[in-house]
Formats: structure tokens, sequence, C-alpha cells
């Protein structure tokens, strides 16, 4: 048994002792990563930063070696946060140390590494000079964003009464020597004012929020989304851009009336979504609603479209990503991405992150997996955990894959709620034929619909696309080039029956029996029955 756990017991009788040592250490380590970001940020002393954070993870180590008692919240919280922290703080001193080991191996340039001051100076003595702040060289800068280590740090200030811990964890606060170091640059400083201000609309738990911008004030939206986003310490700015440009979607142009079938999906995405997201104070403790949900299925059912339908009916910040596009970025950058997605949500929420082919990034961990790809993983899973514990967050990742045999075991435990999302049965696939059809001239009738939807059994909604797009140039593929030409639209034929006829021999469905049977055990064994 280690001193750690000696001291859990001996004071498991008293329900403040335990949580008190665990905080105790937990301050110990706050302020030498304190120190240690200082040094990491201000200076060129890396050695001293790294012989710091050694200090503070000793002391993180301390304390998560501890036996939480699991029926203390505070406490379970401050673990979570810790694991966290010292992940991140360990990371960072692997980078540094690389980055030594990188500048030591460059011999015309050794540098004269300052001597190693012999006691830990406090912030007191080393004030910092005005003119340094906000200037270190990027390559200085630490990996991890200040806010993100923040949290923790920010719940020891002093405190430890679980009222003011909780507003200290609030992610939107920034940790008090952050502020003061905005207060040297007028225009951070501005920044800043302006994103407070716009806050405490976003975040207060429990109150109703006023509604996200409509369609019409999307400008707007896409201001505010830059100047909150803008003002996230540490965060690369070109990261920043990305997530504005190519991930955020202010107005997905979908509605759940646009998709067929799929009812007991809406349904339940109603439930998890929508409905907490316009009366938050309705649906807290028990009726909290889940922060993982995974729409799993055969392709081309709609998870894609539902999602988007979702974003646009939740009124939700949309964060749009495919798990490819994190893991096709450089080694370290698909992690960083990672970091500032969450970030960004947790700025702008309520949010929904949706990752879209989510399998490509959680699939069975393999002996042969890439380091680079487990680091991935490891931060994502870190980043969803603190969304799942942080009750104040509003954010839900939302997740889809047509390949669900595939994931983890650590990935499925992260999305409680597993939604099927099936092939159309017989009354859709007629609903989805009369909508395709709605604004094309043709022929068919009731019974035409119907017959059709009878010969298209397993055919998925985007199969069922491409048939009416086929049939659809049935009128055209009978016309001559040059008639092509000269022909007014109008006198193009309407598309019948018999264009159906010759479509449906050409495009099959493309999800083999096998396959379903498939898709239909997993659900059996994994999925929560809403389909
Ligand atoms: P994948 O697993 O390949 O990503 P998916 O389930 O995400 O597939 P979507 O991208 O949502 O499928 O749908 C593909 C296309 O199929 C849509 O753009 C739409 O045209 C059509 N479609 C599929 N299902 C439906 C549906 N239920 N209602 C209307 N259109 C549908
Ligand atoms: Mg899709």
């Amino acid at each position: 048994m280690t001193r750690s756990n000696e001291n859990f017991e001996n004071f498991s009788m008293d329900g403040e002792q335990p949580y008190k040592i665990q905080n105790d250490y937990h301050q110990r380590a706050v302020g030498f990563l304190r120190q240690a970001l200082e040094f990491d940020e201000q200076s060129n002393n890396k050695e001293m930063a790294i012989l710091l954070y050694k200090q503070g993870i000793r002391e993180l180590e301390k304390a998560v070696n501890l036996n939480v008692d699991p029926k203390d919240n505070r406490a379970v919280d401050l673990h979570t946060k810790m694991r966290k922290n010292l992940a991140m703080a360990r990371e960072r001193v692997h980078v540094l140390q690389d980055l030594l080991r990188k500048e030591n191996a460059i011999p015309a340039k050794a540098q004269a590494v300052p001597p190693k001051p012999r006691h830990i100076p406090t912030k007191a003595q080393h004030p910092t000079p005005p003119h340094k702040i906000y200037s270190p060289p990027p390559s200085a800068l630490p990996k991890f964003c200040y806010r993100a280590l923040s949290p923790a740090i920010a719940s020891s200030s002093s405190s430890s009464s679980s009222s003011s811990n909780r507003v200290a964890l609030k992610p939107k606060q920034a940790p008090t020597h952050v502020i003061e170091r905005k207060e040297v640059s007028s225009k951070l400083n501005d920044n800043a004012a302006a994103a407070q201000n716009k806050r405490p609309v976003l975040k207060l738990p429990n109150v109703e929020k006023k509604e996200l911008p409509s369609k019409s004030d999307d400008d707007a939206a896409a201001v505010q989304n830059k100047q909150s986003l803008l003002n996230l310490p540490n965060v690369e700015k070109q990261l920043i851009s990305y997530i504005l440009d190519e991930v955020i979607v202010n107005k997905p142009n979908v509605k759940f009336t646009d998709i067929g079938g799929q009812e007991r999906a809406k349904r339940a995405l109603e439930e998890a979504v929508i409905l907490p997201v316009l009366r938050p104070e309705m649906f807290t403790g028990l009726r909290a609603p889940v922060r993982g949900i995974l729409l799993f299925g055969p392709p081309g059912n709609g998870k894609t479209m539902l999602a988007k339908a979702v974003a646009s009916e939740a009124k939700a910040r949309f964060f749009n990503i495919t798990a490819s596009s994190l893991t096709s970025k450089y080694v370290g950058e698909g992690e960083k991405l990672v970091r500032t997605l969450f970030a960004a949500a947790r700025e702008l929420q309520p949010s929904i992150i949706f990752i879209d082919e989510v399998d490509s990034l959680l699939t069975e961990r393999k002996e042969s997996e890439h380091d680079a790809m487990r680091r991935l993983k490891t931060e994502f899973f870190i980043q969803f955990d603190g969304v799942q514990t942080n009750s104040d967050d509003r954010i839900l990742v939302l997740a889809a894959t047509n390949r669900p045999f595939e994931l983890d075991d650590a990935a499925l435990r992260r999305f409680p709620r597993r939604i099927y999302i099936q092939l159309p049965d017989s009354r859709t696939r007629k609903h989805l034929l009369k909508h395709l059809l709605s604004k094309q001239e043709h022929s068919l009738t009731s019974s035409d619909f119907e017959w059709i939807a009878n010969e298209t059994h397993n055919y998925s909604g985007s199969d069922l696309t491409a048939l009416a797009k086929d049939a659809a140039m049935g009128p055209v593929r009978e016309l001559r080039v040059d008639q092509l030409k000269e022909l007014s639209v109008s006198r193009i034929r309407p598309i019948s029956r018999q264009d159906f006829i010759q479509a449906l021999r050409k495009i099959r469905p493309s999800v083999s029996p096998s396959t379903l049977e498939k898709y239909i055990t997993w659900d059996r064994q994994f999925g929560d029955g809403s389909s």
C-alpha cells in the first residue's frame, strides 16, 4: 500500500480529509506548474521549466494515486482534472526534452544555459516584464493551451469549498493571472472585455439561454465566433482559422422534414439533443442529456443528414469534422486540432461536435498502430471526458459510422446512446421517391410508386437517389445529340414507369444481405433499441 493510500484509509471515516489530502497535493502541483509555465513561456530556461513540470507531475501523481471516494463529487471531479493535467504536463516535458535534444545536437550554436537558481523563484520575485508578454517566439509556446491546463489551476486558488471550486472550474473564467497579463495589452484587454460581456448570456447554467443568432444573423454570428475564439489564450491562430473556415457550420441547410423515415431515430435525437438545448432548466440532474451519441448503420441512409438537421433545429453551434481530416494531419497537428476544437466548442456553447466517419479515429487499438494515432485517440478521450465530467458544459459529441463493428470498447463506453440508422422500409422508400420526383415532370401514379417501393427492398437512401437520377435520364437518353442541343426543356417527355424499369436493372442495392445481418446483430448487442 502506498503512503497515499494509507492516508486515505486512515481518514476515510472523515468525509472531508481524503479530499483535503488530494487537494493539498493538487495545490502543491499547481504551484510548480504555474512556475513551470512561466519559465516555459517567457524565458529560454527550458531546463528550469522541465524541472518544475517534473515537480508538479510528481505531486499530481501522488494525488491521482489516492483512492477517491466515488460518492464525493468534488474529489472525483478533481481527480479527472488532475489526470488530464498530468497527461498534458507529461506531454509538455517530452516536447521540451525533444527540443533541448535537438538544440544540443547543434554544437556550433551551443547556447549558454543560464545557471539554475538555487531555489524556485516566486512570481513576486520575478515579475513579468510587460514588454515580454505575448512575445515569445512561436516555437517556444507551450503545446497545450494555458486554459486547458488552467481549470484545475484556477480551482486551486485558495478555496477548497465545493461551490467556489465549481465557480473556479467554469471553463470560461480565465485564471486571474491570465487576466493580469491581458491588462498589459490594451488591444487584448478590449477583446477580452468584449468576450466577457458576451459570455454570461451563453454560459449561465440552468438559465434559459438566449436563442443563438438566426439565419439572417449569420454575419454577426461569424464575427462573434471569431472574436470569442481569437480570445482563446495560447491557441494557434492557424488552427482557429481552420476551425472558423472549415469546421463551424453556421447554417446547416437540412431540416428533419427533409429526411424520409427514421422516425424513431429522429425522436431519440430530439429527446437527447434538441429539447435539452431549448429548455436547459428542464433537463438537469437525472434528466441531464447524454454527452455522446453514436449514429451507426449502412452507408447512405441519412446519418450525416440527421446530424445536420439536429444542428439546425437545436440552434446549437455545429462543429463538423471528419475523423479522417484529423488523422491526416501531420504528426502532432491532429492532437492540437482536437484540443482547439473542444476549446472552441466550450467557448461557443451550446455546441455539437459532429465527428463523421468516427471509425477511422476510434478503431480498436492494434499492436501495429502508429504512436501518433494512439496519442490522437488519447487526446480525443481526454477532451471528451472533460466534456462528460463538467456539468456546466453544454457540448454534445455526435458521431457517425458505417463500421460500428470496428469501434473500440473505450470508444463505445463514451457513447452511451447508439442509434441504428437503418435502411428505409417500403413506406419510407415510397415517400423518398415521391420527394425525389416532386420537382420533376413525371407520369407516375400512386400504384407506380407503390410498385417501385416494393421492387427496391434493401435499397439505401442514396441507392434510391441514384435510381431516381438514372430514371430521370431516360427521356434524355432517347434524344439524339442535335435534338438535345435544340429542344426546349419543357418539351422533354415526363419520367415514366418504363424509365424506372430500365433503371432498376442497372442500379442495385449497395449493401449486401450478409453485411446487413452484421448491422442487425451489432444493434442487438450494442444499440439502444430506439430503431
Ligand atoms: P455514410 O455512412 O456513407 O456516411 P450516411 O448515412 O451519412 O452515409 P447521408 O450522407 O446522410 O448518408 O445520405 C446520403 C444521401 O442519400 C443524402 O445526401 C440524400 O440524398 C440521400 N438520403 C439518404 N437517406 C435519406 C433519407 N432518410 N431521407 C432523404 N434522403 C436521404
Ligand atoms: Mg455520412
